[in-house]
Parts: structure tokens; C-alpha cells; sequence
């Protein structure tokens, strides 16, 4: 059955055709492929196509798809049975090895996605402070928790939505949206300021110089806690995530995506004051039937483990010779490519004119709303290259992706710019 029959079967009963708005090809035209399988960084689909994958699951997949062993771990776990409603041993060997690479994170606890770690984190600051105002920016994304859902990135920006219809006034009223990369002047109602070290969902937008160290500083003035949701950057940007990166710490944290090696998990942690109000030592609820996951912690640990400070070095590297090779490919079409990276992380950006790096939302759009992305993707994927269908998204490079590949993929990205370039 070819990827348009399987995908009539999904729109039928599924709506849209698939359970996360990002998957769908609604921004770039077309129907999506149906994927049957992962390897490294391949996937397959129900043609029998296969793809160089920069989607790589919106960032879950370090190691790349199907890792020999990692499917060597979940296979042995899964025999002893997969979830139990007890504490279990793997919980606590990936909290202690996620609180011994990350300076400030003291306790941690396990949710099932990244949503769930960031509302949590924000009503665990909301009850420790007894405050209730959150500062969120203008283009970040934190999961589709109705009080979060207000100016986000992502398929929230990608389907022009300016929050979500079915959020009442009353779940937003307490978010204050302000612009990245400006730092907000706050007051003590403010519980919180949540923020993306590194904006990865309005494609890729670096904290300007001072701005993280600005907003810890305002935060500290007023008795606000700072959050780093680091569903993205957690073990992807660095060995220890975006606090060894900028060497600014946060007091909350958010992990999801890398954390769970491709299960669903997430976890939200910091400090051992901080997370004392959480029940059931404090009286900050939240609680989960699949929390902490047997199978889930068993993949996490399996991918952690296996990587070493120097696996982000080299990535990083091969991801910045590959930025520049973007840059001069999309240059050979015709066009002119903005490739912007911060460490492991890699965004693109599309013109016919040049470009500066955008610095907020409003910069971003522009560049991701000018037509040239949706030619080029659909190019590319003619060509055997994968990217998240929708201008706002990044690129995911794993360790699995070899020169070899990154090399054929600038070869399609300079057919693809001349093609978009045409359009
Ligand atoms: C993906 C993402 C989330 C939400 O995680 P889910 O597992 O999709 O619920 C939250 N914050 C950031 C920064 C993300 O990129």
C-alpha cells in the first residue's frame, strides 16, 4: 500500500491524519510518508523509500534510530515486565545520572513527556512562591498545556495560531508574553520566567550575549524562579545541558525528547528546596500511572550512558562544517542560506536577499513565511532528504549521521535551493 492510501486510512480515523499537528504536510502541500521503519539516520517508508532524517523524532533520537544496543536493552527490559505502579531501580540510576551531569539539578522527577515535565515545573513555582504570574516569550514553545499555549512556536506559529481556541481567558490571564532576547523588567506577582536557552521551535534563535544572565539576575531581584525548558537543549546542546553551555543556572529545569532515548518521558527537577513542595513532601500535586517508566528509563540510561563529552564535541564540529555547507549549498542554487547553530543545534533559513540572524519571533517569521520553504523541502524529500515538514522546526543531526550522508544531503540541498529559487 503506497504512503497516500495508508495516509487516507489515517485521515479517516484519525483527525488530520496524524496525532501531532507537526507531522502534518498541511504548511508545505502534499500527503506524508508513512515511516515502517529507523536506522541510524535512515528512515524507510511504506514505498520502500528511504530518507537521510533530520526529523529524528523533533529531537528525541541522539544515537539515531534503532541503536544495535539500545534495542539490546529495551529488549532485556521489557521481559521483566513494563510498568508497575512501584518504585523501580532504573528511575532512580537515570535520576542519579541525569543530577550528576547537570551542576544544579539536585532531584528530579519523571513524567511521560515534555508537556507534562513544563506545566508541572510551572505549578510546582507557582505553589513555592505562592505567586502566580509566569513570563513565557514570544515564539517558544513548551508543550500544548493550556496555559502555555499562548504565542508559541512551532506548529502553533506554522498554522499562524495565535494561541489555541479552547483555552479560556481565565488559563492565560496568569501568562505574560514578552520578546526573546529582551529582558523583561519584572515585579513580585512573578512566579516565574520560562524560557528556552536556545529558542529551537521559531527554527533556530541563539540567546544574544547577557540575555540569560540578564533574566537570572532579574529574577533574583525580584524572588522569581528562573526555568530553563530544556525538552530541547537537555543532553543534546551539551554533556550537561544548556547550564554547562552558558554557565548560567536556572532553578527549575525541563527535560524531555533525548532524556527518554525514544520512549515517551520527561522529567522536571532543580533544587532540593524547591522540589520539597512537591507532594508527597510538600503540597504541590502531580502525579503519573506510566511515571518513570520502566522501559522508558531503560532507554534513557542506554543512550546517556553511551555518549561522552566528547561525542557533543565532535557533533558539534561536523554540525558546523555541515552549517557552512548548507550555507555555500543553498548559495550554489541561488538562494541565500542562513544556517545559525549553537553547538549540536542547526536552524536554516531560506531568502532571495541577505540576511542577519533573527534575534525574536517577528525576525524569524519573515524568513520562515517567505514561500521558499515549502519548494525546497518537497525537493529535497524527492531527493531522499528528510526535514521537519514546516519552516519553524530545526534540524535534528545524530551521532548515527555520518559524513557520508551529510555530504549527499548538500548535494540535494543545492538542487533543491535552485528549484525553490524558480518557484
Ligand atoms: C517538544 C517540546 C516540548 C513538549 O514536549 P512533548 O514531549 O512534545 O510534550 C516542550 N518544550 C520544548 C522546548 C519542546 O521543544
Amino acid at each position: 500500500m503506497s504512503n497516500a492510501e495508508w495516509f487516507d486510512r489515517a485521515l479517516a480515523v484519525i483527525p488530520g491524519g496524524v496525532d501531532s499537528p507537526v507531522r502534518s504536510f498541511r504548511s508545505v502541500g502534499g500527503t506524508p510518508y508513512t515511516v515502517v521503519r529507523g536506522r541510524g539516520a535512515y528512515v524507510e517508508d511504506v514505498e520502500g523509500r528511504t530518507y537521510v532524517d533530520f526529523v529524528q523524532s523533533y529531537g528525541a533520537s541522539l544515537l539515531g534510530h534503532a541503536h544495535p544496543e539500545v534495542v539490546a536493552t529495551l529488549r532485556d527490559a521489557v521481559e521483566l515486565g513494563t510498568t508497575f505502579g512501584a518504585p523501580t531501580r532504573g528511575e532512580v540510576l537515570l535520576a542519579e545520572l541525569l543530577t550528576s551531569r547537570v551542576p544544579g539539578l539536585d532531584q528530579v522527577r519523571f513524567v511521560s513527556s515534555g508537556t507534562e515535565a513544563v506545566m508541572s515545573a510551572v505549578r510546582l513555582a507557582r505553589g513555592a512562591t505562592g505567586r502566580s504570574t509566569v513570563v513565557k516569550f514570544d515564539g517558544c514553545y513548551h508543550g500544548h498545556s493550556d496555559g502555555l499555549l499562548v504565542a508559541g512556536g512551532s506548529g502553533v506559529a506554522q498554522l499562524g495560531l495565535p494561541g489555541s481556541a479552547g483555552v479560556t481567558a481565565g488559563a492565560v490571564a496568569d501568562t505574560v508574553v514578552a520578546p526573546y532576547n529582551v529582558v523583561p523588567v519584572l515585579d513580585d506577582s512573578v512566579a516565574a520566567v520560562l524560557v528556552e536557552p536556545v529558542a529551537a521551535n521559531m527554527n533556530l534563535v541563539a540567546p544574544r550575549e547577557g540575555f540569560l544572565e540578564g533574566l537570572r539576575a532579574e529574577c533574583d531581584r525580584v524572588g522569581a524562579l528562573l526555568i530553563f525548558d530544556e525538552v530541547i537543549t537537555g543532553f543534546r546542546l551539551a554533556f550537561g545541558g544548556a547550564e554547562t553551555y552558558f554557565g548560567v543556572t536556572p532553578d527549575l529545569y525541563c527535560f524531555g525528547k533525548v532524556i527518554g532515548g525514544g520512549l515517551p518521558v520527561g522529567a522536571f527537577g532543580g533544587r532540593r528546596e524547591v522540589l520539597s513542595h512537591l507532594a508527597p513532601t510538600g503540597p504541590v500535586y502531580q502525579a503519573g500511572t506510566l511515571s518513570g517508566n520502566p522501559l522508558a528509563t531503560a532507554a534513557g540510561l542506554a543512550v546517556l550512558e553511551r555518549v561522552t563529552p566528547s561525542d557533543y564535541a565532535a557533533l558539534g564540529e561536523r554540525v558546523d562544517r555541515f552549517a557552512r555547507g548548507l550555507e555555500e549549498a543553498v548559495a550554489a542554487g541561488g538562494l541565500v542560506g542562513l544556517a545559525p547553530r549553537v553547538g549540536p543545534l542547526l536552524g536554516l533559513y531560506l531568502s532571495r536577499e541577505s540576511v542577519t540572524a533573527p534575534a525574536n519571533i517577528a525576525e524569524a517569521r519573515e524568513l520562515c513565511d517567505n514561500g521558499l520553504y515549502a519548494p525546497f523541502f518537497h525537493a529535497l524529500l524527492e531527493r531522499g532528504v528528510a526535514l521537519a515538514p514546516g519552516a519553524y522546526e530545526i534540524l535534528f543531526v545524530s551521532l548515527a549521521h555520518s559524513e557520508d550522508d551529510l555530504g549527499r544531503t548538500l548535494e540535494a540541498v543545492a538542487e533543491a535551493a535552485a528549484v525553490a529559487r524558480r518557484s
